[in-house]
């Protein structure tokens, strides 16, 4: 029986296991990927973890789990498939084994919506990115497009048209349903181009992405595409025990307070502005600090 177990070893997850260590819980770090440090991982190059001018992201994600692992959190490489609450938490492993522990902090973050087409997997880190703030300073000057007709996309191709001398929107409807100042901003930008009704069916080039395919027969030469239709939260272990945003996103504050009692949503996973490393690890200090008073009060009540 555990304190607190912790469901994913991202920034998340490791930055609430490094506070809950240090406060002496007993901690356990569920992750299902071997040795995982979350999607940080995947960037090829972080430039925006302050103190850190530039590494690569699995650089940077190893330095977070040796950090914790040298506290002695225990970590199991197994995948959480669903919760149990009785007198204690009890998390459901996918090898049928049950962890218990008093409060829970679920931090198993995002993946990146795929646009699906030829040549993603293949020149991702090599022209095709899911995130601008990351990635859009190595484009300074250069051509890139963004695809989606969110908000995001439109905070994308607004952010990048201030570094990149051309900005390609392309989104595959109409309207946009992105916010309509946003929209209007960008009207404006004289080095953004808008192509709606349109769809990217292919990205190609040599070593790294030097143009894309359109549906239309005609084909953009670009040096970069930030692909911008969304990510899809991990939620489905913590199924029954919160509440959902529009998009599918846990509804927990900054505290990582949820609708269950010792149940704490850190990260990605949570409904918040910025996705990045730097506010998955706050996320991580927040949740472990409010799971702390949780279980100080729990013992307390007990007269433990
Ligand atoms: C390609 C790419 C580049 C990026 N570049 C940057 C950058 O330059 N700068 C920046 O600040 N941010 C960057 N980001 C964003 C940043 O990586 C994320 O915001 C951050 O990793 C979120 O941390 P997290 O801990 O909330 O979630 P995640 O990093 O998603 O970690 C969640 C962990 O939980 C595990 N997990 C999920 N479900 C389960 C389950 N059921 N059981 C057990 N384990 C589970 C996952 O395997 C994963 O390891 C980038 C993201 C991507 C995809």
């Amino acid at each position: 029986m555990y304190d607190v177990t912790i469901i994913g070893s991202g920034p998340a997850g490791l930055g609430a296991a490094l506070y809950l260590q240090r406060a002496g819980f007993r901690v356990l770090i569920i992750e299902k990927e071997y040795e995982g440090a979350g999607q940080v991982e995947k960037g090829v190059r972080i430039e925006n973890y302050l103190g850190i001018p530039a590494i690569s992201g699995y650089e940077l994600g190893e330095k977070f789990r040796n950090h914790v692992l040298s506290y002695g959190a225990p970590f199991l490489e197994a995948e959480a498939v669903a919760l149990r609450h009785k007198q204690h938490w009890e998390v459901l492993l996918a090898d049928g084994k049950t962890i218990e522990s008093e409060a829970l902090i679920y931090a198993a973050g995002a993946v990146p919506r795929r646009l699906g087409v030829k040549g993603e997997a293949e020149y991702l880190g090599r022209g095709v990115s899911y995130c601008a703030f990351c990635d859009g300073s190595l484009y300074r000057q250069k051509t890139v497009a963004v695809v989606g007709g969110g908000d995001a996309a439109l905070d994308d191709a607004l952010y990048l048209s201030n570094i990149c001398g051309k900005v390609f929107l392309v989104h595959r409807r109409k309207q946009f349903r992105g916010a309509y100042t946003t929209l209007k901003k960008i009207i404006k930008r004289e080095n953004i181009e808008i192509l709606t009704e349109i769809q990217i069916t292919e990205i190609c080039g040599r070593k790294k992405v030097e143009q894309v395919e359109l549906n239309n027969g005609n084909r953009l030469k670009i040096d970069g595409l930030f692909i911008a239709i969304g990510s899809i939260p991990e939620t489905e272990a913590a199924r029954g025990f919160v509440q959902l945003d529009e998009s599918g996103y846990i509804r927990a504050a900054e505290n990582g307070v949820t609708q269950s009692e010792g149940l704490f949503a850190a990260g990605d996973v949570r409904t918040k502005k910025l996705r990045q490393v730097i506010t998955a690890v706050a996320d991580g200090a927040n949740a472990a600090t409010s799971a702390t008073e949780w279980l100080r009060h729990k013992l307390e009540q007990e007269g433990k």
